[in-house]
């Protein structure tokens, strides 16, 4: 058996500890005889699973009471459709769109209402976060969305915007459990699972709770009503029962390798390592604008179609693979989660650092 450095940006690398962990309870999950996925989600030993997975994340992120957690299906993009369905009141929402996941959810939200883009950076290729500290918020908007790092291009907000008193709504697949978050600075807190935290096919909202209503579209379909599933408690019908056993374990493993402030503390250092390099380098560089770097997703390009491709496939016969960037962009993109070891970020910039070398 051998691991590869794996960078994909999702589905992507899970900590060997857990995979291990999985591999053992395989055929016999606690001495029940079978495993996770052959288990009725409605038994005992499920149950408890599924509640000492809300806690662990409940003391993992320090959410507070009045915020529910919920485990839904169809992805991040499903919450797209369910969140203006679900919060908009006065069917206006304003929307700052700093890539395609943003755009995507802004697009989305125009069917539903009237969704307004107060701010966006499309102008330099989403290479940068906007000034958000004094937007034309509207008046009557039932919510401010956001996506906090933007996987595609490599940015984060390291300042929320400031929304003027409306519910901030932020999408954080892809940098979900990177660092401490103040829950309560949120309306809403999303992502999918398959980015930072476990397998794909499962999405973690936290919603306050005063958000959570039965005022939603009449026309709202009853899976896609928040308040459903939080009076299942996630278990209306059959969840993805599986999928809430990984992002267990994960939490677990984050929980005792020191919580999030020491998993931010890792990141940050990962993430120096590689920048480091390549502003110093002569042949790559970095693509975004530099306060505005995502510790998770990091592009890079030479100025080369050619060479970049060559780079690509030399690095992923050197067990360094999914480096590829977005088909929207071009390039490279090394995503460097929570599972990717410090070890994988320093061989790969060694081995930049030979590509570098032999090419010049
Ligand atoms: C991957 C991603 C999505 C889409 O997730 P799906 O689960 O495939 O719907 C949405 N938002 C962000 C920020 C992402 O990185």
């Amino acid at each position: 058996m051998s691991r590869v450095y794996n960078f994909s940006a999702g589905p992507a690398v899970l900590p060997e500890e857990v995979l291990r962990e999985a591999q053992e309870e395989m055929l016999d999950y606690r001495g029940c005889g079978m495993s996770v996925m052959e288990m009725s989600h409605r038994s005992k030993l499920f149950g408890d699973l599924l509640h000492e997975t809300q806690e662990d994340l409940r003391k993992l992120m320090q959410i507070p009471d009045d915020y529910q957690i919920l485990f839904l299906q169809g992805g991040a993009s499903l919450q797209f459709s369910m969140i203006p369905m679900n919060l908009m009141k006065n069917r206006v929402a304003d929307y700052i769109v700093t890539g395609q996941w943003a755009k995507k959810a802004w697009q989305e939200a125009q069917k539903y209402g009237q969704a307004n883009k107060i701010a966006s950076s499309e102008d330099k290729m989403f290479s940068y976060i906007p000034d958000c500290s004094d937007l034309p918020v509207s008046k009557d908007a039932d919510y401010v969305y956001i996506c906090e790092n933007n996987t595609i291009y490599g940015t984060k907000f390291r300042k929320l915007p400031d929304t003027k008193g409306k519910p901030l709504v932020a999408d954080v697949s892809s940098c979900f459990l990177s660092e401490p978050v103040q829950v309560s600075d949120y309306g809403i807190i999303y992502g999918g699972v398959q980015k930072n935290i476990g397998p794909a096919g499962m999405v973690i909202s936290i919603i306050r709770k005063d958000l959570i209503t039965d005022e939603v579209m009449e026309f709202t379909p009853t899976m896609m009503k928040f308040k459903t599933h939080a009076d299942a408690d996630s278990m209306y019908n059959t969840p993805n029962c599986y999928c809430i056993y990984m992002c267990g374990k994960v939490f677990k493993w984050i929980l005792r390798t020191g919580g999030l402030a020491a998993m931010k503390e890792r990141n940050e250092a990962k993430a120096k390592v590689l920048y480091d390099f390549l502003d110093a380098s002569e042949m790559f560089r970095g693509t975004v604008a530099r306060e505005d770097r995502s510790l998770m997703n990091v592009p890079f390009v030479t100025g080369d179609k050619e060479l970049d491709a060559r780079f690509v496939k030399e690095a992923e016969a050197a067990g360094f693979v999914n480096l590829k960037g977005h088909r929207t962009v071009g390039g490279m993109r090394a995503s460097i989660y929570n599972a990717m070891p410090m070890q994988g970020v320093e061989e790969l910039v060694a081995f930049m650092k030979e590509f570098e070398e032999a090419n010049k």
